[in-house]
């Protein structure tokens, strides 16, 4: 069982801690606004992790690699810009095998797009703000 993550909220800056696996939406404890969803997961957590009615970009990164570095930012934007919408699962190739076996993770940063646990688009290597930004409009839409 994985603690989730302290998010501050964007609207009233209160820390909210945001939990890994949820059917609702995390909210504010304060304002009540959506909150930014950015979680890691695990091979345990996984499956419930992608299982809500948000769209999900599931990122498979590891400490080693530099472009994942680059993109880790530009996704904590994504999940502030489209907090109630779009939740950012982060799984660690490295100490996660299932998970990256499951995704064929060969490459990374890979990242996949899902709804309703289902990969719904594939984006290989770093992409810059505004692709991945008009990919996530793309599949809101
Ligand atoms: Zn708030």
């Amino acid at each position: 069982m994985t603690a989730g993550a302290i998010t501050t909220c964007p609207s009233c800056s209160k820390k909210n801690r945001v939990p890994v696996s949820s059917k609702g939406t995390p909210r504010c404890a304060s304002c009540h606004v959506d909150l930014p969803w950015l979680v890691d997961a695990n091979d345990d957590s996984l499956d419930t992790a992608i299982d809500t009615s948000q769209l999900v970009l599931v990122d498979l990164w590891a400490a080693w690699c530099g472009p994942c570095r680059q993109i880790a930012p530009i996704l904590q934007r994504l999940s502030t810009e489209f907090a109630g919408r779009l939740k950012v699962v982060k799984v660690d190739v490295d100490a996660n095998p299932l998970t990256a076996q499951k995704f064929e993770a060969r490459s990374i940063p890979l990242l996949k797009f899902m709804k309703n646990s289902h990969v719904v688009d594939t984006v290989v290597g770093a992409q810059s703000e505004h692709v991945l930004r008009t990919l996530v409009e793309r599949h809101l839409r």
